[in-house]
C-alpha cells in the first residue's frame, strides 16, 4: 500500500514540475485553462507526453481526447489518469499493463492524419472479461471510461487494437489474468484466514450463484462465515427449500470443516463446468455452509497439534491434540449450550393438546452463560426457514439423530414423533458414505454396524442442550449429527480420502431435502398465509409456513393425512400418498376459508406461540450484538480503503469508482 502512496507523491511532484518547470508555449495560466489554442486553430496530432501512456504502440494523440479533456494538462489532472497511475498497485499487479493501455487509448487516443482513431470494442471486451473480477475484489466499479459500448468501436468502424504491441510478444490474450483458480481443491488444513479467503474467492468466482455472509462473531471476534449457493443468492425464493451444513462446532473436530470448504469449491467448479446434477441441485435448493462454528477452538487445536508434532512426547500429543480447542474460547461446549427444550417436552408430553414444535426459549436460559457462537447460530436458525441440516463432528463413524437428550437418566433410545423421518435422513447419509454402513464390526464405528451406521442420539450419547434437539423443537428444521471418523484431527494425508468417502453422501443428503411434500397455504384471495400450521395426523410435530405461506414437510413414503390450519381460518385436510422412491417433493397446496375467530382450546400452545418471538429478553447479548452490527454497518458505509487516493487532490468526487 505504501508504494501506492509513493506513486501518488511522485505524481503530485510530476504535476508541479509540469506546471512550473515544463517549457511552455503559452503564457502561464493560459495553458492550464486550456486556452493555448486560438479558436480558429485546427486540432492536430501531438506527441503523447503522458508518462503512463508512453508505451502505447503509437506516439501521437489529440486534444480534446475521447473524454473531452481539452489539454494534456487537464488529462493529467483527471481522476481517470490518476487511476491509471495507481491501478497496477491497487490490483496487485493483476491485469497489468492491459488496463493501463486500455485507459490510455481513451485518455491519449491514437491520432493519424489530424483525426482521432477509436480503439476496438473486442479488445475492450476481452480485457473487461478477464479483469472485472479483480476490480470486484477490491470493491471498485469497472471504470466508466472503459465502457466498451460507449467509447470503443467495431472493426467495421475502423478501430485499432490498443494492445497491438503486446500481442506480438504475448499472443495468448485469452489466458490474461486468469489466475490460478480458487476452485482447485487442495487437501490441506486451512487456517481461519485461509478459510475466509477461499470462501470469499469461491463466492466471487461463482458470484451469480454464491455469496458469503457472516452470522456473527466468535468470542475472540472471528467471523462465523457462511457461504451460500442458490440460483438467487441472498434471497428466500417461494417453495425453494433451504439446507444448512455446520462444521467444526467442536474446534478440535476438524474433518467436517475441511470437507465443507472442499464442498463449497466443488459446488462452484462443477456448476461452472456444466455438471447437470450440481446445476439442478443449486437451481432448486438454497444451500448454506458454515464450515467453522468454532474458529477460536480450531485455532487452539491447530496450534496444539503443531506443538505436539514438534515435541517427542507422544502421550502429550494425543492428550492435548484430542481435547484442546473442543470448547469455545470461554470454555463452553457449544453442543451443550443451546436451550434445553427437550426436558420441557418430556414434562408436558402427556397433555392432551401438547405440540412439540416451536417451543419457546425459557427466560431462565438467558440468565446462564450463552456463548456468542451459540447466540449467532440461534438467530440464524430462526431467521431462515431451514428444512434440513447436518452438523459435522469427529470421534466416531456414525450418524446420530434426535432426541439427543435421553428420557431416562441413562443413555436410552428416545425417539421423536418423526423417528421414521430421521431414520430415513440418517440412512441417506450413512448409505451414501463409502464405509459408514458397512457390516464390518472391526472398523471405526464398528459397534453400529448392526444399526447400519445410524443411531438415536440419546441412545448413543445422552446430552442436554444439543443443537439437534433445538433445531427440531424450536424451528421447522430437521438436523442430524454426522460423526466423520475415529480420529478427530486426522493427518493431512487423510483429508483426500475423507473427501472421497463423504463426497457422495454430502451431495445426496442435500438432495434429500426434496422429499415429502411442499406447497403454499393461501387464503381465498390467493395470498400466502404466514405462520399457518401444517400437520400430519398422528404426529404432534407441526410445521409452520414461511413468509409467503410456503412450507416443506419431510415425510417417509406411504399415505398421510395432512392438515393445514391458521387462526381465523377453517381447517383443510388432504390425503396424500408418497411413492417409495421420490425424486422431488410432492406439491400440496391448501386454500383456507376465513371463519370467525374462535377462542383457542389449546391454551398451552397459545402460551408457546405468544412467546416464540421472545428472544434475548434481557437484551444483554442483543446490546452486544447491536453494537457489533452498528460497527459493521458503519464499516460497510465507509468508503473503500483506496478512496482517499482519488479524493484528496481537490474536490473531485469520482463516485463512479464505487460499486453500488
Ligand atoms: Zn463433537
Amino acid at each position: 500500500m505504501r508504494s501506492v502512496w509513493t506513486l501518488l507523491f511522485l505524481n503530485i511532484l510530476g504535476r508541479c514540475w509540469d506546471i512550473w518547470g515544463f517549457p511552455q508555449r503559452c503564457k502561464p495560466g493560459s495553458y492550464f485553462q486550456g486556452q493555448c489554442r486560438t479558436p480558429e486553430e485546427k486540432p492536430k496530432c501531438t506527441d503523447i507526453m503522458l508518462t503512463y501512456c508512453k508505451d502505447m504502440p503509437y506516439s501521437t494523440t489529440m486534444y480534446p481526447n475521447l473524454l473531452e479533456q481539452k489539454s494534456r494538462n487537464e488529462a493529467e489532472q483527471s481522476v481517470e489518469y490518476l487511476l491509471l497511475n495507481v491501478v497496477n498497485s491497487l490490483l496487485n499487479g493483476e491485469c497489468s499493463p492491459y488496463i493501463l493501455m486500455l485507459g490510455c487509448s481513451i485518455i491519449a487516443p491514437r491520432c493519424e492524419n489530424h483525426k482521432i482513431l477509436k480503439p476496438c470494442r473486442s479488445t475492450c471486451e476481452s480485457v473487461h472479461k478477464a479483469c472485472d473480477r479483480m476490480f470486484e475484489r477490491i470493491g471498485m466499479a469497472w471504470p466508466y471510461f472503459l465502457d466498451c459500448d460507449r467509447f470503443f468501436v467495431s472493426e467495421e468502424e475502423g478501430c485499432y487494437d490498443p494492445l497491438e504491441g503486446l500481442r506480438e510478444e504475448e499472443p495468448e490474450m485469452d489466458n490474461l489474468s486468469i489466475e490460478e483458480s480458487s476452485s482447485t481443491i487442495q487437501f490441506m488444513y486451512h487456517s481461519n484466514t485461509q478459510m475466509f479467503n477461499i470462501l470469499n474467492k469461491t463466492a466471487q468466482e461463482c458470484s451469480h450463484i454464491s455469496r458469503t455472509y457472516s452470522i456473527g462473531q466468535s468470542f475472540e471476534r472471528k467471523d462465523l462465515l457462511v457461504i451460500e449457493f442458490s440460483s438467487n443468492p441472498g434471497e428466500h425464493e417461494l417453495l425453494k427449500p433451504e439446507v444448512k451444513y455446520i462444521g467444526n462446532m467442536h474446534g478440535n473436530e476438524v474433518m467436517g470443516r475441511e470437507l465443507l470448504i472442499y464442498l463449497a469449491q466443488y459446488l462452484c467448479t462443477e456448476y461452472l463446468l456444466g455438471n447437470t446434477r450440481i446445476q439442478t441441485l443449486i437451481n432448486t435448493t438454497r444451500i448454506h455452509i458454515l464450515p467453522s462454528m468454532n474458529p477460536d477452538g480450531f485455532e487452539l487445536a491447530l496450534s496444539e497439534m503443531n506443538r505436539g508434532s514438534d515435541s517427542n512426547h507422544d502421550e502429550d500429543i494425543i492428550y492435548t491434540g484430542y481435547t484442546a480447542g473442543h470448547y469455545n474460547a470461554q470454555n463452553i461446549d457449544l453442543n451443550r449450550n443451546f436451550p434445553d427444550l427437550t426436558s420441557f417436552v418430556y414434562d408436558q408430553r402427556r397433555l392432551k393438546y401438547f405440540r412439540n414444535d416451536h417451543i419457546h426459549i425459557p427466560d431462565s436460559y438467558w440468565l446462564g452463560k450463552v456463548a456468542p457462537e451459540t447466540y449467532a447460530v440461534m438467530k440464524w436458525i430462526r431467521s431462515i426457514p431451514f428444512v434440513l441440516s447436518a452438523s459435522f463432528h469427529g470421534g466416531e463413524l456414525v450418524v446420530s439423530y434426535p432426541y439427543d437428550l435421553s428420557k431416562h437418566p441413562q443413555n436410552m433410545f428416545s425417539p421423536t414423533p418423526d423417528e421414521q423421518v430421521f431414520r430415513q435422513l440418517a440412512r441417506t447419509y450413512a448409505y451414501a458414505h463409502s464405509t459408514m454402513s458397512s457390516q464390518d464390526t472391526d472398523r471405526c464405528g464398528g459397534k453400529y454396524a448392526d444399526k447400519e451406521g445410524i443411531v438415536n442420539g440419546a441412545q448413543w450419547y445422552n446430552k442436554i442442550g444439543g443443537m439437534g434437539d433445538f433445531n427440531y423443537l424450536h424451528t421447522n428444521c430437521f438436523e442430524i449429527t454426522v460423526e466423520l471418523g475415529c480420529d478427530k484431527f486426522p493427518a493431512e494425508d487423510d483429508l483426500s480420502t475423507g473427501w472421497l468417502e463423504n463426497k457422495e453422501a454430502l451431495l445426496t443428503f442435500l438432495e434429500s431435502v426434496h422429499r415429502g411434500i411442499k406447497g403454499i397455504v393461501k387464503d381465498e384471495d390467493g395470498h400466502g398465509i404466514k405462520g399457518a400450521t401444517v400437520s400430519i395426523r398422528g404426529n404432534r410435530h407441526f410445521i409452520t409456513t414461511a413468509e409467503n405461506g410456503d412450507y416443506w414437510r419431510l415425510l417417509t413414503p406411504g399415505t398421510h393425512i395432512v392438515i393445514a390450519s391458521a387462526p381465523g381460518y377453517s381447517k383443510v385436510m388432504k390425503r396424500v400418498h408418497l411413492p417409495a422412491h421420490m425424486q422431488k417433493a410432492g406439491r400440496v397446496d391448501f386454500v383456507l376459508k376465513k371463519v370467525p375467530l374462535e377462542p383457542e382450546i389449546n391454551e398451552l400452545n397459545i402460551l408457546h406461540l405468544g412467546s416464540y418471538e421472545r428472544f434475548d429478553p434481557y437484551n444483554l447479548l442483543a446490546q452486544y450484538y447491536t453494537r457489533e452490527t452498528r460497527q459493521n454497518v458503519e464499516e460497510r458505509q465507509e468508503k473503500p480503503w483506496w478512496w482517499p487516493y482519488f479524493t484528496q487532490l481537490g474536490n473531485q468526487n469520482p463516485s463512479w469508482l464505487l460499486r453500488n
